[in-house]
């Protein structure tokens, strides 16, 4: 089977990341702000305006998912299953309109943890569509996908 699988937050602990970089962003630009664990967008999680998330983007992002650290027995799974003879194709969001070299910092963190998979695709908004090109079988997410 080719067996799609997201990246933050369903193999890699990136949500723990987003926070502790939150938290020190606010801190050095003085952004008094309950951070809200439970919130998705960035106003509403961290009190950044548009410029805040600009800002950190350009000056975090990059450090952020390069600390990002797999979540328990991802990778012994993965492997497991590329043991089976199925193709594992990560699908993540992660852009290049977020920060640059988004496939780089991507694929050497696969490499970075000796995780090995077939293919790593950025810059997949539409997941969707995305798994119809690399003819998924199956698509684990910790998100639901809308048709
Ligand atoms: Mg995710």
């Amino acid at each position: 089977m080719n067996i799609g699988i997201d990246l933050d937050d369903t193999i890699a602990k990136t949500a723990h990341s987003f926070f502790k970089y939150g938290r020190k962003f606010n801190k050095e630009k003085n952004i008094k702000f309950k951070i809200k664990r439970n919130e998705w967008d960035f106003d509403k999680a961290f009190g950044w305006t548009e410029i805040d998330i600009k800002n950190f983007f350009e000056n975090y992002l990059e450090d952020l998912f390069n600390s990002v650290k797999p979540k328990k027995n991802a990778k012994k799974i993965i492997k497991i299953l590329k043991n089976k003879g199925h193709k594992i194709i990560i699908i993540t969001a992660r852009s290049e309109n977020d920060t640059e070299n988004i496939y780089n910092i991507t694929k050497n963190w696969f490499d970075k943890y000796n995780i090995k998979v077939d293919i790593v695709e950025v810059n997949s908004k539409d997941k969707v569509e995305k798994c119809i090109n690399n003819n998924i079988d199956i698509f684990i997410d910790d998100r639901y996908l809308s048709l």
